[in-house]
């Protein structure tokens, strides 16, 4: 469960070990199998919020058409991510609070900008000043919701146009110089678990966008492939292909942006094992590590599952503390009892000094673990 090469990278990192480790051969070959399940004239975007590490959005990029951001720290990120490749990175941004220097930012980058409102939309060529802005109106249906955890559109959300809006939002499109309507936005919800009901979502969406009669280049449906944390469910890229294949030829080109399903399976959170305890009848891993590196599963509340690395050598006088054929909570660090990482898990044997490894970290882990999500800039700290 623990690959070689995750696992020898651990062995070798300083103790009490406490790390994310991400394979980027791992990014690679997930970004390799949705590819081959999309339509061979799709583009196929990398979602950047759901990890922003260099490595992980540099790997993406090259393996990829381009990369999605949603704040001016990741377009930053991501023009760096392509310094250095042969063309420049395609880039669409979005974001359902953009402000005036973001949008700056995204027009000087040459962005596909993905626009929320009609406000967004006149600050936008109001700030482009006749600079040509490449567009697509980000719209809330008034149904097509799909299954996962996350609804956006169906359903009233803060994200989008709201359908009823739509046919004069893009009449004021083509009115405000520079501005271009390249498509239409449709990013739905994320982690769907169900590919054919994907399938059926985009194939919805194109007949709806093509109903709308607005001349569109490209139809970006979103991001939303689902990781299946706890169990043995998969989003299953053949029922994907299968429910796209034989797409009416002509019309948009179809653009997905993925986040998640992309970075889950190539990044691993690791956490040395520090003290194990008994209290009031549980058994308790306390680690090195806990909800503030990795808050997906307090996010959500549910138990994230790991492996144990076992790790040789003892350095003190005292004997080493183990449990066996027990069921354990792992705790972290942090001075409050909601610090909880997985609870329950039975395990075979864990001792002090042996990690903790939780796989599926990849996406939404670190980075949605902190004040850095998103790449916003920080809050003022005023002191009155
Ligand atoms: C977060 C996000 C994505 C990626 O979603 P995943 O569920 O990680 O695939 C795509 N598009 C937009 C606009 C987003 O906000």
């Amino acid at each position: 469960m623990i690959p070689d090469r995750v696992a020898g990278a651990l062995r070798a990192a300083d103790r009490p070990v406490c790390a994310y480790v991400y394979d980027t051969a791992a990014l690679r070959e997930r970004a390799t199998a949705v590819r081959s399940a999309l339509p061979g004239s799709a583009l196929l975007l990398y979602a950047v919020k759901a990890n922003g590490h260099p490595a992980v959005a540099g790997t993406l990029a090259c393996s990829v058409d381009g990369l999605e951001v949603a704040s001016g720290g990741e377009l930053a990120g991501a023009l760096a991510a392509g310094t250095g490749l042969p063309d420049a990175v395609r880039i669409a941004f979005s974001g359902p609070g953009k402000t005036d220097a973001e949008l700056a930012a995204a027009v000087a980058a040459g962005a596909t900008i993905n626009v929320e409102s009609e406000l967004e939309l006149r600050r936008l060529a109001h700030v482009a000043g006749g600079r040509s802005a490449r567009i697509a109106l980000r719209v809330n249906r008034s149904s097509a919701a799909l299954p996962g955890t996350h609804q956006m559109t169906g359903t009233a959300t803060q994200f989008g146009i709201d359908e009823a809006s739509l046919v004069e939002v893009a009449a004021l499109a083509g009115e405000l110089p520079g501005i271009e309507l390249a498509g239409l936005h449709l990013h739905a919800v994320s982690n769907n678990l169900d590919a054919a009901a994907h399938a059926r979502f985009v194939r919805d969406a194109m007949s709806w966008a093509a109903g709308t009669g607005l001349p569109l280049q490209e139809l970006n449906v979103g991001g939303g492939f689902g990781v299946d944390y706890t169990g043995a469910r998969r989003f299953d890229l053949a029922a994907l292909r299968a429910g796209l294949a034989g797409l009416p030829a002509g019309g948009p080109r179809l653009v997905f942006e993925i986040g998640r399903y992309l970075a889950a399976a190539a990044g691993w959170y690791a956490a040395e094992v520090l003290d194990l305890k008994r209290t009031h009848g549980r058994w308790y891993a306390v680690l090195r590590g806990g909800t503030h590196h990795f808050r997906l599963p307090a996010a959500w509340g549910y138990s994230h599952p790991f492996a144990v690395l076992p790790m040789a050598g003892w350095g003190y006088p005292f004997g080493r503390p183990e449990v066996a054929g027990v069921e354990l909570d792992a705790a972290g660090e942090l001075c409050t009892p909601r610090d909880v990482l997985c609870r329950g898990q039975r395990v075979d044997r864990v001792r002090v000094g042996d990690i903790l490894v939780f796989g599926n970290a990849g996406a939404y882990g670190w980075d949605i673990s902190h004040h850095d999500f998103l790449r916003h800039p920080y809050p003022q700290m005023i002191v009155v």
